[in-house]
């Protein structure tokens, strides 16, 4: 299958050094394949885990401020982050939009600022359950997307990365099918097709596990997957980071 995997964790506010220490001592550099490894730490430990990571491991971070610097206690700009080596950066997760009241507005900011210093969004978007039981979430697919995206954008930056997270499935350990899962990211396939020919690579967030992963990464439209609790195992990361080259192996 000619499709590239990018499989991200989302450490989100755990780890210590001691933790990083452990995990890569498990995860060395014959881990290596085909696809993309992420991983996103607290800011606090971006220089930590590049200092022990294998080469092959990209580090992002889970936020970026859409200040370039000033009095703005507790944030990091995306200088000090691209300072850190880092090559992504997660921006409107939900758990930002819900406890550090996130707009669109200031997601668009935030991403333009990423861009600004050469990193590579992961733009979180996803539906919470009302929604979702509302018959809503198409609808709310599109909303987030074109009130943080434009034409300008997406024809200026093949560097992208949308992680399609339902709000209902993140942490909770239930999953959107594949079937489901699928059929948006279609969908946010056509919204952005709508607005630029470039094709941006799209990743499901939500719940994802070794024991889940293959049916999900073996859809049409997924593109790999931002991984949040089964992430923190590092043995578990490295079995989906492989389900993913043995589906790209066919
Ligand atoms: C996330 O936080 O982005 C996430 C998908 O978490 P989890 O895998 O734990 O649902």
């Amino acid at each position: 299958m000619d499709k590239k995997f990018f499989i991200a964790a989302n450490w989100k506010m755990n780890a210590s050094l001691a933790f990083i220490d452990e995990y890569f001592a498990s995860l060395r550099s014959e881990s290596e394949n085909s696809n993309e490894m992420i991983i996103c730490p607290p800011d606090i430990y971006i220089q930590s885990v590049k200092e022990k990571a294998p080469s092959f491991v990209k580090v992002g971070a889970q936020n970026i401020s859409h200040h370039d610097s000033g009095a703005y206690t507790g944030e990091c700009s995306g200088k000090m982050i691209g300072d850190q080596s880092a090559k992504y950066a997660i921006i409107g997760h939900s758990e930002r939009r819900e406890y550090h009241n996130e707009s669109n507005d200031l997601i668009r900011l935030k991403l333009l600022k990423a861009i600004e210093h050469d990193i590579t969004p992961i733009l979180c978007i996803g539906e919470s359950i009302e929604q979702r039981d509302s018959g809503q979430t198409l609808d709310v697919i599109n909303d987030q997307i074109r009130s943080v995206l434009d034409s300008e954008i997406l024809s200026a930056n093949t560097n992208m990365l949308i992680a399609y997270e339902p709000i209902w499935a993140i942490g909770t350990g239930l999953t959107a099918t594949p079937d489901m899962a699928n059929e948006v990211h279609a969908h946010i396939h056509t919204v952005l097709s709508e607005m630029s020919s470039n094709r941006i690579p799209i990743l499901y967030g939500g719940s994802m596990k070794s024991s889940n992963a293959k049916e999900l990464l073996q859809m049409e439209h997924i593109h790999g997957g931002l991984i949040g609790g089964a992430s923190l195992d590092a043995s578990e990361f490295l079995k989906i980071y492989n389900i993913a080259e043995e589906i790209r192996n066919g």
